[in-house]
């Protein structure tokens, strides 16, 4: 399990202006009906962009050419992520950070105490190493396929996925 942003030829979505190489951008998570959508911005129209329904939001540089392509994305963003969707009760959402749990307890930003049982429910107790407090992640009833479906699901979200760009696209 390993997410990544990837380097490529990102397009502010506000003023539609290509990111040229060594360019800061920065990249947010919307929360829209309940499903994440990734929007990316250059530094100018950051301040422009609606703030209202922003989730999550990181910064990329796009690096020199021709140097590989990807890149593995900040667990800082996974942590806030996984921060933010403490109090969830989406089960998408439940999933979705029970997952980004598996990922932290792998980079050892979480670490595993125990579990407890509660209506049912089963609880990790897992020790937030950087903040030194513990935190409990809902396990959900998912077998091994469906937590790599939530991993894809993350790590599209993360991910750049390559736009078709006209020539003289202006
Ligand atoms: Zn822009």
């Amino acid at each position: 399990m390993e997410w990544s942003i990837n380097r490529g030829s990102h397009v502010c979505s506000l003023c539609e202006k290509t990111f040229p190489e060594e360019e800061v951008y920065l990249s947010a998570l919307y929360d829209e009906n309940n499903e994440f959508l990734r929007r990316d911005f250059c530094v100018d129209c950051w301040e422009k962009r609606d703030s209202e329904n922003s989730f999550s939001y990181w910064k990329t540089k796009i690096s020199k050419k021709p140097e590989k392509v990807e890149k593995y994305a900040k667990i800082d963003v996974f942590y806030d992520l996984f921060n933010k969707l403490e109090n969830e009760e989406d089960l998408s959402r439940i999933n979705f950070r029970y997952v980004l749990s598996l990922y932290l307890m792998r980079k050892k930003v979480l670490k595993l105490k125990s579990s407890r049982k509660s209506n049912e429910n089963e609880y990790l107790v897992l020790h937030n190493v950087k903040e030194d407090n513990d935190t409990e992640v809902l396990k959900p009833k998912l077998n091994a396929e469906e937590v790599l479906a939530v991993t894809d699901e993350i790590g599209k979200l993360v991910n750049y996925t390559p736009q078709v760009i006209p020539d003289n696209a202006s």
